[in-house]
């Protein structure tokens, strides 16, 4: 077993040292706003189709650039805990600092033996990846413009304003500055080779399910979801032709927050208190009604007389005589 343990701690130096590698290159912020774009237009589709929580580690395959483990940075940003705006913790260590990009800079320096999840044991462990790298294939410009006009951005932005001067003719494509045909080209066909690595179908099984076929029907939807929210944006615009789709065009479901979810939970629990009590009071009345139309004689004109004649005093009655005391009902 030693010789197990030590090739296992030599594959971790190395995948630490790639990863290492990966981060020291990558930007963090513009990781983040990627991080963000899939989280909030692609994600929550791919988890309703897949019909999982998190279809970014369980629904893709290691070799997908979009596994939630692929990215190099994930441990650092999990274990940022901010209680508020100016007091981040660092949860690996437990200090405190009073910006984000402190606790950044804290991470970098203090935390990059840190930057693999404990699960490395196994071999089915995603290449370590720089999520920004994809920033411009997930049009993070455009995202990043929406936080900040809505205010959910703080401290400095991953991108500079754009530098170079717009194209005489024609309106510049959206938001992404003035990009040459051939870059557009490139972008699309880097957008479409990670839908095919994350998607891409699995028709060369050598034995079909029925399983593997309504697998395959999930996966393709969730390509054709993918190539239409972030590819096909990526085409040349040209006064001739229709414009492109802007991204993030399509709708996804809407990730539930905090105070959604205790919305739900209560609205959740107000029904059922409704529906119970509803039963509870057809079960009285019928109770009630069994117990009238069986005696058609003295008993009825006994319990006629006892009888209250306004509704709410009738429901008292019917509460005393057949709830809180059955069994002294039960004597007439
Ligand atoms: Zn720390």
């Amino acid at each position: 077993m030693v010789g197990a343990s030590t090739s296992t701690s030599t594959r971790n130096d190395l995948r630490l040292a790639n990863a290492q590698t990966v981060a020291a290159s990558c930007s963090r912020a513009k990781s983040r706003i990627a991080h963000s774009v899939l989280y909030t237009h692609f994600w929550p589709y791919a988890n309703a189709v897949f019909q999982t929580q998190n279809a970014s580690t369980a629904a893709v395959p290691a070799s997908c650039p979009l596994h939630a483990y692929a990215n190099v940075f994930r441990r650092h940003e999990n274990a940022k805990h901010k209680l508020n705006i100016h007091n981040w913790k660092c949860d690996i260590c437990g200090k405190a600092f009073s910006s984000e990009a402190y606790l950044d800079a804290h991470l970098e320096r203090r935390h990059m033996h840190q930057l693999l999840h404990e699960h490395s044991e196994d071999d089915d462990v995603p290449t370590p990846t720089c999520l920004a790298d994809h920033c411009d294939v997930l049009h993070c410009q455009v995202h990043e413009h929406t936080l900040a006009s809505q205010g959910k951005l703080q401290g400095p932005t991953s991108y500079a304003p754009p530098t170079r001067p717009r194209s005489a003719h024609g309106p510049p494509t959206a938001h992404v500055g003035t990009i040459s045909c051939r870059e557009v080209g490139r972008r699309y066909q880097q957008c479409e080779a990670i839908a095919n690595a994350c998607f891409g179908s699995h028709h060369n099984h050598h034995h079909h399910h029925a399983d593997d076929d309504d697998d395959d029907g999930k996966a393709d939807a969730v390509h054709n979801f993918f190539m239409a929210q972030f590819c096909a944006p990526h085409a040349c615009t040209d006064a001739s032709r229709k414009p492109p789709p802007k991204p993030f065009s399509l709708p996804v479901p809407r990730p539930l927050t905090a105070a959604a979810r205790v919305r739900r939970f209560l609205f959740g629990s107000l029904s059922v208190i409704v529906v119970v009590g509803l039963a509870y009071y057809y079960y009285v009345m019928l109770g009630h009604v069994a117990a009238t139309s069986v005696g058609r004689g003295d008993l009825k004109r006994v319990r006629d007389a006892r009888r209250p004649k306004s509704r709410l005093n009738e429901l008292m009655w019917l509460a005393k005589t057949k709830l809180f005391f059955p069994k002294r009902h039960k004597v007439y």
